[in-house]
């Protein structure tokens, strides 16, 4: 192996790190180069290591790099996954290896621990796309009608909301209000999709995911005509002509699901591009086609901050205890259920 000079002489790829690491190289060695493992491995090493001494845990999105996803996260899914396991950990230390947004949420369902962002430059499109106030001014528009928020959003935001959903549980949410009109924000394209599939009529706002919306019908018809036989699972952050020209539309968690039940041989998946990478490594024998959108929030978060968060307690997340209060709310609604008036 080439072993590049680290930076730091405790993070050296010693005999005994690349012991320690082999099982995990074993697993990403499809999707991570042998020649970059030296750099990974003493980080994956300490990382682990902290995590043991600090008793804390890390959360890891699905769409993080296999060497945070597969090597160093305790627990990984969609945002409805990491919402639910950050009810369940026992740890002081929760560090979330995904977007502001997830950390604020992991902070409001667990206030008595810490929770550390290693990047606070990783935010999000849709989260930054509507305000406390654009929602105060919807409520005006439309009394009484109930305000169904994706969890992409900021805790000022889902402080003024009764609900929260995820692209995972948004259709299932949004029948289980029995209201005829719904306000569902912030993201256009997943209210559009899921319109379709409601009683409600649904009020949509105008955020857009940078990495969804991206992808067009067309790059759909070409990827079918260059891989003939082709598979193709979109995510409901997509426009809805995507999704038409789509064999499946679902979250991460439901895109994972439909490769795992029906094996296709060849499958793309329309979404940010490490996905692909880390669903690889858990299926070798297929063939995934990957159109690369990467999210330049996610990708903010690397070994080395994760790292240096473990070691600095930096960045940890505060929310200030009048918001968190409602913005629980919505979030426990969402977990636990809810109709308007119960
Ligand atoms: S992929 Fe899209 S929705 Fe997810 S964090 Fe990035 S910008 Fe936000």
């Amino acid at each position: 192996m080439n072993v590049l000079a680290p930076a730091r002489p405790d993070l050296r790829f010693t005999s005994e790190v690349e012991r320690e690491t082999a099982p995990l190289y074993d697993k990403v060695k499809k999707v991570i180069p042998e020649v970059e493992w030296p750099v990974f491995a003493p980080l994956i090493a300490r990382i682990n290591a902290l995590k043991k001494q600090k008793n804390a845990v890390i959360l890891g999105h699905n769409y993080m790099t296999p060497e945070i996803f597969h090597c160093v996260a305790d627990m990984t899914g969609d945002s409805l996954a990491l919402a639910r396991m950050a009810t369940k950990t026992d740890a002081d230390i929760i560090v979330m290896a995904g977007v502001h947004f997830m950390a604020e949420t992991a902070k409001l369902l667990n206030p008595s621990k810490t929770v550390l962002i290693p990047d606070t430059g990783a935010g999000c499109t849709l989260a930054e796309s509507v305000t406390a106030a654009d929602v105060r001014a919807l409520k005006a528009q439309y009394p009484g009608v109930p305000v169904v928020t994706y969890v992409n959003t900021s805790a000022e935001v889902k402080a003024e909301s009764d609900i929260c959903c995820t692209s995972g549980n948004a259709v299932e949410i949004v029948n289980g209000l029995g209201v005829d009109r719904v306000i569902m924000l912030p993201d256009e394209y997943l209210a559009l999709n899921t319109a379709k599939l409601v009683k409600p009529e649904v009020i949509t706002w105008k955020g857009r995911c940078v990495v969804h919306e991206q992808f067009t019908a067309a790059d759909i018809r070409n990827l079918r005509a260059a891989n003939p036989g082709v598979v193709v699972l979109a995510h409901p952050e997509c426009a809805p002509d995507v999704i038409a020209v789509s064999d499946y539309a679902g979250s991460t968690a439901g895109m994972i699901d439909y490769v795992a039940k029906h094996r296709p041989a060849k499958v793309v998946l329309v979404t940010e591009c490490s996905m692909s990478d880390n669903v690889a490594a858990d299926f070798p024998e297929l063939d995934f086609v990957k159109p690369c959108n990467l999210c330049p929030f996610m990708k903010k978060i690397e070994l080395s901050n994760i790292l240096t968060a473990l070691e600095t307690g930096q960045t940890e997340v505060h929310i200030h205890p009048a918001v968190a209060a409602r913005a629980r709310v919505a979030v426990e609604r969402m977990l636990t259920g809810w109709k308007p008036g119960a």
